[in-house]
Order: C-alpha cells, then structure tokens, then sequence
C-alpha cells in the first residue's frame, strides 16, 4: 500500500515507519523535526521535511495519493502543554484539522489516529477506564486530544473515510528522547545510566500503564486493515506506580542512589490504566510485552546506542 505517517520520525512514529517499511509498503513520512530525528526514518522511507499546518500539505497528500495515513504528529507532552497551550492547540487541534481536510480531499481510504488514553479519562472514575468512561482530561494536551478525536469522527462520516482511533497509554521503548519532558521511562534510565539525580514528581505512589513501542505498532499495522470505524485503548490493564517504575530500572541499570522528590505537577492524573478488552477484540491485539522484559530492552538499547 501507499502509507503516509505524520510524525514518523518520532518516538512511536520512526517504529511504526519501520514496521511499515519492512512489510513492503510504500511510506511517505511528513515531519516538521521539531522533536523527530532524521536519523531515525528509515531510508526506504520518503521523508518530507514540513509542517502539518503548511498550506503546501494539502498538494502533497494530493501528488501521494496514499491509501492509508497515521497520523502521529503531534505536541505530545503534558507538561509544556500547561505552560503552552495555545502552541499545543495548534498542532494538536487545528494540526490534525489540517491533515483530516487534506486525506478527504485526496480519496483517502483509512486514517488511523494517535490519540491518548493516559491524558483523555481525567481522573478515572472507575479502574481500569474503558472507551466508555466520561472524558474529562485534566491538562490542555489531553483537551486537545479530545477536541482532535471530535474532527476524526465528524470528518470521517463527512467524507467516508475509514478512521480508527487508538488511545495509548504510557508508551515506552528503544529510542524515545530521553531529554524530553515526557516518557519516564527513557527519561530515568538515562540519569540512571549516567549516574545523575534521578527526580520524581510527587509521592511516587502516582500509577501509569506502561505499554511497550512495539505493542503499540502492532496495533497500528491491525487497524491499517480494520474495515471498520472503532477508537480502542491500547495499554496492558496493569497499573505500576512510578515507586515500582524506578524499582524496576533500578534492577536494569544497577543504580544505587535514591530518587529525589519534588511536588507533583499541574495537568498530571494520579492513577490511571486502560480497559483493553474492545481492542482485544476489535483488532484482535494484545499486549505482549511485560514490563520487566521491555524495560531490559529499552536499558540494553540505551547502553547499546550511548544515549547516557
Ligand atoms: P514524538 O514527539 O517523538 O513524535 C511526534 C513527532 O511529530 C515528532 O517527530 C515531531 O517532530 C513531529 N511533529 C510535531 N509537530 C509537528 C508539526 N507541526 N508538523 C509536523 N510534524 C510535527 O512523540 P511520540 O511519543 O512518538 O508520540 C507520537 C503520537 O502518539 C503523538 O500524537 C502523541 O500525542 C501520541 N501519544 C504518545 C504517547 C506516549 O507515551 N509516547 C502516549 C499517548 C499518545
């Protein structure tokens, strides 16, 4: 298939390039950089160096004529996106608005979208937070999710296109940028390798659903052949608490010296893991990565790579 990825040359998007590339398809990557990395976009994919909110986007989508796109980009953390939400909002908001209009005009048949399932529910409710549960996200970045999810739903049915959405919760693996203010995993395992102050926000007791990068993959390159609409959490529906999350990197690194604390942050959610039953069986996915084995992995990649 002819594949489009917004972002792909980011975190979950350079995987997700991978994986498409390596199943024979024909991917295009459109990516402003600003977080994504050249290097990590495969060479038999075609990067294209832009803005998704470029008035030039519309003709290239055109001139590719994908069947299929993902779009990944996006201002993924939650934290810049209390001190920047106008910022967040564009990208997120008027960004896949942008992307939407430009699939529906060039006939394209599928958009599969990275929404979040971690920021989306607020405060859960009930644990673990199905589709279902009430969305009441907490910081502007999760709003903004939601708001984007909104014009998937009404530009699909607008258009006819096929849209699948997937709700991740805390994605980790080989490759995510360590000096970033989102993903604890990389963020800690590269003090930790470094032998640097490693900081946690609040009491540590706060819980996250940490889901491996190739998990998350995997449930993209189902929905690329899902024949019908449907919005899936993508996590494990196991919670780990940050405490448990530094316990664990400490066993893969061999650091010795303790966390420090400092007060928790605005727009964080306390304890938060996903339902993921529809997707078990909608796409027919599982996770199948635990966590002890993924963190090995990423820790391994990272001494492997010497991003310490
Ligand atoms: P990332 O920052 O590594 O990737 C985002 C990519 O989008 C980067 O390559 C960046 O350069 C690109 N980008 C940003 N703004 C752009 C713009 N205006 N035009 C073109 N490209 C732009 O983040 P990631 O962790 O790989 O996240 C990918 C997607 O998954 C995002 O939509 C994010 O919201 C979603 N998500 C991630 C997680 C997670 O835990 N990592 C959890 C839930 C949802």
């Amino acid at each position: 298939m002819r594949v489009l990825v917004t972002g792909g040359a980011g975190f979950i998007g350079s995987h997700l390039t991978d994986a498409l590339v390596g199943a024979g398809h024909s991917v295009t990557v459109v990516d402003d950089l600003s977080t994504g990395r050249r290097a990590q976009v495969p060479a038999k994919a075609n990067l294209v160096q832009m803005d998704i909110l470029n008035p030039a986007l519309g003709s290239l989508v055109a001139e590719t004529a994908p069947e299929a796109v993902f779009h990944l980009a996006a201002h993924a953390s939650v934290s810049e996106s209390v001190r920047e939400p106008e910022h967040d909002a564009r990208v997120n908001v008027l960004g896949t608005l942008k992307v939407l209009r430009a699939c529906a005009g060039a006939g394209v048949g599928r958009f599969v979208f990275s929404s979040t399932g971690g920021a989306l529910y607020g405060e859960p409710q009930a644990l673990p937070c199905t589709e279902s549960h009430p969305v009441r996200p907490l910081s502007p970045y999760g709003a903004s999710k939601a708001a984007a999810e909104a014009y998937v739903h009404a530009l699909g049915q607008d258009s006819g296109m096929r849209t699948v959405i997937l709700r991740y919760a805390n994605v980790y693996g080989p490759g995510q940028d360590p000096d970033g203010e989102a993903g604890v995993v990389a963020i800690f395992a590269a003090r930790m390798l470094a032998g640097e102050a490693v900081t946690v926000f609040g009491d540590g007791e706060q819980q996250r659903d940490f889901v491996h990068v190739a998990d998350v993959v995997d449930a993209n390159l189902r929905a690329l052949t899902r024949s019908e609409d449907g919005v899936y959490n993508i996590g494990t529906g196991v919670g780990t608490s940050v405490k448990e999350l530094f316990a664990s990197l400490v066993r893969a690194t061999g650091y010795s010296r303790a966390p420090q604390h400092v007060p928790a942050r605005p727009g964080d959610v306390g304890r938060v893991w996903l339902d993921v039953s529809a997707a078990r069986a909608g796409l027919g996915w599982a996770p199948r990565t635990p966590l002890e084995v993924g963190i090995g992995a990423t820790v391994e990649s990272m001494r492997a790579n010497r991003i310490q």
